[in-house]
């Protein structure tokens, strides 16, 4: 098996330096376990922003889909596919049943997906569809009318929000970084798309939400944020899922004072971490696989190939390469 180490903290960017590519010998596995290799590896923005609560060195943490190529688990045969938090490693040992939570999702054995690629179990099908399948329902809880405003929107979670809050029958604003980007969001539904580059954000709030924000799904953190909560309407609902537009900081972000909107239109803030509903993933599997085959659901991925340019894939995703899910082929 290959695995990353990261030797040393970020700084700014993520380095090819920071890492090294270890080789190592896995055992026989026992009964229960299986031996898996990676397929598609994920890229995600929290692994720039997690890894600084680890002691070094540590085996680089992260999702991937993997084929099983030997088992001794009658409920896992050789040539499925799981899901699984297995890091930035070719193959792996488990045992699905004594330790299904490895890290930020189960061990999850993947449906058949065809005429869609395998990578699904890491984008609309995995970790960032129950992110935005349980950020919307759990946290947003939007009626049919209001108007949700999302930030991150071309992403692999934000335009996921973006079409659950058309099938809702929301209207459905978007910020992304390029004009493709915004196009793409118009093609899938969302009634405004700005780049948040170059449009003035006061402005396009105006022309996008004419009754304001009811429902806010917070990607991105920092002044687009206070801009768009001044924007809220009274007992309106903010969903904080990421605040990537920090993540290579090395100072905290200066932020405008938030709390005067948070208590004059008394807005209910929320935080959370999709692995909060882990004992209800499947739900959330079901929920987007049905609307993927009804065709309600549409997606992109971004792919990178190669096992040896995962940190181009995710110094790109911090720089916004991608639309829809960055996912690394790893052969
Ligand atoms: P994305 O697919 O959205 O990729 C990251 C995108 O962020 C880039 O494409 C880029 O798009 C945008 N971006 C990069 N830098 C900035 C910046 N400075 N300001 C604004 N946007 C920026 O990633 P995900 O969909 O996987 O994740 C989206 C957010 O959700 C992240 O903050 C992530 O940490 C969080 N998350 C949280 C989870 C939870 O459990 N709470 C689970 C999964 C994700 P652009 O061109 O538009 O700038």
């Amino acid at each position: 098996a290959r695995k990353y180490v990261l030797t040393k903290y970020f700084q700014g960017e993520p380095k090819k330096s920071d890492f090294r590519i270890f080789e190592e010998e896995l055992p026989e596995i026992k009964d229960g376990e299986i031996l898996t290799e990676a397929e598609y590896l994920s890229v995600d923005p929290y692994m720039r922003a997690y890894m600084i609560g680890y002691k070094l060195p540590t085996d680089m943490i992260g999702g991937q889909v993997a084929k099983i190529i030997a088992s001794r688990n009658d409920q896992y045969p050789v040539g499925k596919y799981v899901a699984g938090s297995f890091g930035w490693r070719t193959h792996t040992i488990c045992n699905p049943k004594s330790s299904p939570y490895l890290g930020f999702m189960p061990i999850t054995l993947l449906p058949d997906m065809s005429p869609h690629p395998i990578s699904l179990g890491l984008g609309v099908l995995g970790m960032p569809g129950n992110t935005a399948y349980f950020g919307v329902k759990e946290i947003l809880y939007p009626k049919a009318g209001e108007t949700i405003a999302i930030t991150g929107a071309a992403g692999a979670v934000g335009s996921h929000v973006g079409q659950i809050g058309k099938i809702l029958g929301c209207r459905v604003i978007g910020f992304a970084g390029t004009d493709e980007k915004c196009e793409y969001l118009q093609e899938l539904g969302f009634d405004h798309a700005f780049n948040y580059k170059t449009a003035n954000i006061k402005t396009a709030l105006r022309e996008g939400a004419p009754n304001r924000i009811d429902c806010y799904f917070d990607n991105v953190g920092g002044e687009i944020s206070s801009t768009i909560m001044g924007h809220m309407n009274k007992y309106g609902r903010v969903a904080v899922c990421g605040s990537i537009s920090s993540y290579n900081d090395t100072a905290l972000p200066k932020v405008t004072i938030l709390q005067p909107s948070i208590v004059f239109k008394e807005l209910k803030v929320e935080g959370f971490l999709v692995n909060r509903w882990l004992d209800r993933w499947d739900e959330g599997i079901k929920a987007n696989m049905n609307w993927l085959q009804e065709g309600k659901i549409k997606y992109q991925e971004k792919v990178y190939n190669g096992f040896d340019n995962m940190v181009e894939a995710l110094v790109g995703i911090l720089r916004g390469e991608n639309t829809g899910k960055a996912v690394v082929k790893v052969k």
